[in-house]
Order: C-alpha cells, then sequence, then structure tokens
C-alpha cells in the first residue's frame, strides 16, 4: 500500500513538483517501506519523535521538519535537518540563525505564512513578510538560507476558498521573490497542498507538497 502509493505520486506529479512524504505519528517502518519505493523527503512534525526515528533510518533521508517548533527545542535540532518548513517568528528565525553560527552549518528554512481562516494558525501575515524583505531583515542572517515559504489553505470543503488561500500563498512568494532587488538566491520553494487538497495546490503553482495519510493511512494519535 505505502509502496503503491509512492509510485503513484513519483509517476504522477508534474515536473518540479516534490513530494514530501509527512510520516509523523507513523513507524520506522512504514519510513522505511516508502524509501525502498525511492522516496526520500520525510516530513516529521515533532522533535522528540523526529530524533527518536531519525537514528534507526537511512543518512541520504533529507528530513523537512514541519511542525511549530517551541524556542527551547531548536538547538536539538540544528544540523539535523534538511530544511526547516515551519518557521513562524522573527524570534524563532533568529534563534536558528544564532544557533546555526554556533554548530557552524547553514539551515534551509522556509517562512510560514498565514491566510487560512482559521484564527489559532502560526505563521505571518504577508504583510509582515513584505516589511521584513523591504526592510532587508534577512541580510542580517548568517547562517540560515531562506529557500521559500510554506503555507496551509482553510479546513475547509468549499474549494474556492481553498483555492484562494493557494493563489495568496504562491502570490505572496513571486511578490517577495521579486521583490528583493538584489535578488534572493535559491529562494524557489512554495511549500503547500496536502492529502485533501494537493491537486489544487499545484494548479497554484506548488512546488512541494506534504501527504501524510494518502501514503501511509491514518495517524493515531
Ligand atoms: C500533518 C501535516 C501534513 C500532512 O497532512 P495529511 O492531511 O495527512 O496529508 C502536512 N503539512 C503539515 C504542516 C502537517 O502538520
Amino acid at each position: 500500500m505505502i509502496s503503491e502509493e509512492i509510485k503513484r505520486f513519483h509517476r504522477e506529479l508534474p515536473k518540479g513538483v516534490e513530494l514530501v512524504a509527512v510520516s509523523k505519528f507513523h513507524p520506522s517502518e512504514a519510513i522505511m517501506e516508502a524509501y525502498e519505493a525511492g522516496q526520500r523527503i520525510f516530513g516529521e512534525s515533532r522533535v522528540q519523535e523526529f530524533l527518536a526515528k531519525q537514528p534507526m533510518l537511512p543518512s541520504d533521508i533529507q528530513w523537512h521538519f514541519i511542525g511549530h517548533l517551541q524556542t527551547n527545542k531548536v538547538k536539538m535540532l540544528i544540523g539535523k535537518t534538511s530544511m526547516i518548513e515551519s518557521v513562524d517568528s522573527f524570534r524563532l528565525l533568529n534563534l536558528i540563525d544564532n544557533e546555526s553560527r554556533k554548530a557552524g552549518v547553514i539551515t534551509n528554512c522556509l517562512l510560514q505564512v498565514h491566510v487560512a481562516q482559521e484564527e489559532t494558525k502560526f505563521g505571518f501575515s504577508p504583510e509582515e513578510l513584505f516589511d521584513y524583505f523591504a526592510q532587508r531583515g534577512h541580510e542580517s542572517l548568517t547562517n540560515t538560507r531562506i529557500c521559500g515559504i510554506m503555507g496551509m489553505a482553510s479546513n475547509t470543503d468549499d474549494e474556492e476558498r481553498v483555492r484562494a488561500d493557494f493563489r495568496q500563498i504562491a502570490s505572496t512568494f513571486r511578490q517577495i521573490r521579486d521583490g528583493v532587488s538584489s535578488g534572493l538566491p535559491g529562494f524557489e520553494v512554495v511549500s503547500m497542498g496536502m492529502s485533501g487538497d494537493y491537486a489544487i495546490a499545484i494548479e497554484e503553482g506548488s512546488t512541494h507538497i506534504r501527504i501524510g495519510t494518502t501514503i501511509f493511512g491514518n495517524r493515531q494519535y
């Protein structure tokens, strides 16, 4: 089942769209099944769970951290991920930069943008991000590479609402990319789309879809 789904995604995804297999709450055996079917990028959302699983798994896996990251756990994560997708505050961004400098590594990050209707979702507003780049805030980062943005659509069956959210995320990405006059090298990722809405996300310009349930089945919380 898992390997069938992985192979189907690899076959059907348009060129330029990467699959992040979201393995949170699933055991290492499930990850290995996906790995053996050719999957290399996996997404985890809890620091402890990730740190427990990682040592048991192949070292060429690219781990994306996608969950809300508490500042007191940043240090544990530095040097262990290929990308932190869920940077949702400037305080967190600066902390990641500081800890990366101390560890002598460069950390790839996405800025999480909040456009969905839900009050509780983490992330920056598009305006906060425009201001940050207009004021050249990113130029003070020494050990963080901002690779793009990540976002989620509203949790609703209303397809037009979902599409409008994805459109806004993609347009936020383009405005940042085209607005920084000196250019942002490596700023090329639009991570959006999950099991229920990835087809729409791809139509609206996603480069990375984050799929859990469709690949691994329901999570046992
Ligand atoms: C869990 C999670 C996903 C995967 O969701 P599914 O609906 O299971 O595909 C994607 N993105 C984030 C940020 C998540 O926390």
